[in-house]
């Protein structure tokens, strides 16, 4: 068989979000010559499988390329996200990133781009459309696919479902022509709040929905990660009330409560203490639509659903041939396990600030563009654990706080992160005047409780063992 051989310096597998950021990057700020690989027709992963009524979560402010901005700017004005910053549409961030390969990328003349191609490893790959194989050499791989998002259209559930029943991704509710008896959301994560919204925003009324909720989830509240001076007391007070509220809390639960009283997280029913913590952000009206459902089975994870039954490790529940059974247990960020980020010849972008993907494959790239050896590169980007179970927001906010403290630390980086769009807190921080008296209070209590934060943290990192 034929193999046509090409040359790079960076070979990067994935051209989702997290390979996007890292191409711009290295295109802005180096020579390279790259080369794209990716199975799906289009840039922007899995925003090409999205479901039809999904946004970001978190504002467009913070997501994209650094060199291409993804905001329109505006606030919304109507809906459960009133008065926040606006949150691209699926469609919006496939169409970002179909322009930013077609009018940024490409025209540099340093990037090849193959969608429709499957990597096989060691530098090769095999176009589905065309069958021709090729083989990459290069300086460089970069594996943009470590995350391992997944999302309902494609995933397999890890649950028996019977023939008979009728079982759709939430992609599928936008296919339904005529209303069933009832609906069964399965999954209390982003998706599942996803589609419980917007199942209420088209009227359906809350007793037709049930909502099997394995775990409760603590929830960030949105109005705490908006852009701009206006929002400083949300944003930076809420990072002042989290570090004291870790400071002042007498053990991992008093914790929990005191993060809750102070506003960092949220949750649905204040009766149960949630056991899941996936970095969900909500918007507090978005909350309160989700009171309206009175209907939540808390019986473990489901095993199987057969046409009458819905099994689960707890005991079943009835359900019936015109139930609609709709699924929203993909996680969206799903790879827990930890590997260094620089590793020679290869290099696996993961998380290096908090619910932030983006942004650390941006600094990522940057920092291996301007510093030199694995070592201190792995040092500056060290990586922040992906958060499953609540106490998991332990050892992630620990590490986070170490890296911010790293990056403060080094001159290059401050200045970097000043100038990257994705980054929009530090340039807040930098933007309050020496009169402004209040907003000084409140950088003045984040420094004064990030260190004892730390310690507090790691006193309990160790106490989980
Ligand atoms: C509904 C939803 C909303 C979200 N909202 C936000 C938000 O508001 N803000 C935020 O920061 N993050 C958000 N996220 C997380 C997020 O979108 C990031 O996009 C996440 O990091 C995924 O990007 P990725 O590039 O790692 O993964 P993907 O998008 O999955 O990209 C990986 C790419 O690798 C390709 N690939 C994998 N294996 C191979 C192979 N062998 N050969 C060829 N190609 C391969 C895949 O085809 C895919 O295109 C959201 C996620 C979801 C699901």
């Amino acid at each position: 068989m034929h193999i046509e051989t090409l040359k790079a310096d960076y070979l990067i597998i994935g051209s989702g979000a997290v390979g996007m950021a890292f191409a711009d990057v290295l295109l802005s700020e180096t020579d390279a010559n790259i080369i794209l690989v990716d199975r799906y027709p289009k840039p922007g992963g899995h925003w090409n499988v999205a479901y039809p009524y999904v946004t970001l979560h978190q504002p467009s402010q913070y997501y994209g390329v650094s060199s291409v901005e993804l905001s329109t700017g505006k606030k919304d004005q109507v809906g459960l996200n009133k008065g926040l910053s606006d949150l691209a549409s699926g469609q919006a961030v496939s169409a970002y990133y179909d322009e930013v390969m077609r009018h940024v990328f490409l025209p540099t003349g340093r990037v090849q781009y193959f969608p429709m191609c499957d990597y096989r490893g060691d530098g090769q790959f095999e176009c589905r459309l065309s069958g021709k194989s090729f083989k990459v050499e290069r300086e460089k791989t970069v594996d943009a696919t470590w995350l391992k998002t997944s999302v309902p259209s494609t995933h397999t559930p890890n649950f028996k479902v019977d023939d008979e029943v009728n079982f759709i991704p939430l992609n599928d509710l936008t296919k339904i022509k005529q209303a069933p008896k009832s609906y069964v959301v399965i999954g209390a994560g982003k998706t599942g709040i996803d589609a419980v919204l917007w199942l209420l925003e088209n009227r359906v009324d809350p007793d037709m929905i049930r909502w099997v909720m394995p775990r409760d989830a603590w929830l960030l509240d949105r109005e705490n990660t908006q852009p701009g001076l206006e929002f400083f007391h949300k944003t930076m007070g809420s990072q002042a009330g989290q570090f004291e509220a870790i400071v002042h809390s007498t053990s991992i639960e008093n914790m929990f409560d005191r993060l809750e009283a102070c506003g960092y997280f949220l949750r649905i029913d204040k009766s149960v203490r949630p056991k899941m913590f996936h970095g969900a952000t909500i918007s507090r009206a978005e909350l309160e639509e989700l009171c309206r459902i009175k209907n939540i089975i808390r019986m473990g994870r489901i095993k199987q659903i057969t046409k009458d039954e819905i099994i689960l490790d707890e005991g079943a529940i009835a359900t019936s041939a015109d139930t609609v059974h709709v699924d929203c247990s993909a996680r969206a960020v799903d790879n827990e396990e930890i590997v260094p980020v620089f590793q020679g010849e290869l290099i696996v972008p993961q998380m290096v600030r908090s619910y932030q993907p983006v942004f650390s494959a941006a600094l990522i790239a940057h920092v291996e563009a301007a510093y030199e050896g694995d070592e201190e590169k792995n040092r500056l980007c060290g990586v922040v654990p992906l958060p499953n179970h609540d106490t998991d927001y332990i050892r992630f906010t620990a590490a986070f706080m170490m890296n911010q403290y790293n990056w403060g630390q080094d001159k290059g980086i401050s200045q970097w992160l000043l100038k990257n769009r994705l980054d929009g807190f530090s340039d807040m921080v930098t933007s309050v005047s020496k009169e402004d008296t209040e907003k000084r209070a409140v950088l003045n209590r984040i420094r004064k409780n990030a260190p004892m934060a730390v310690m507090k943290l790691q006193q309990y990192l160790g106490e989980l063992g």
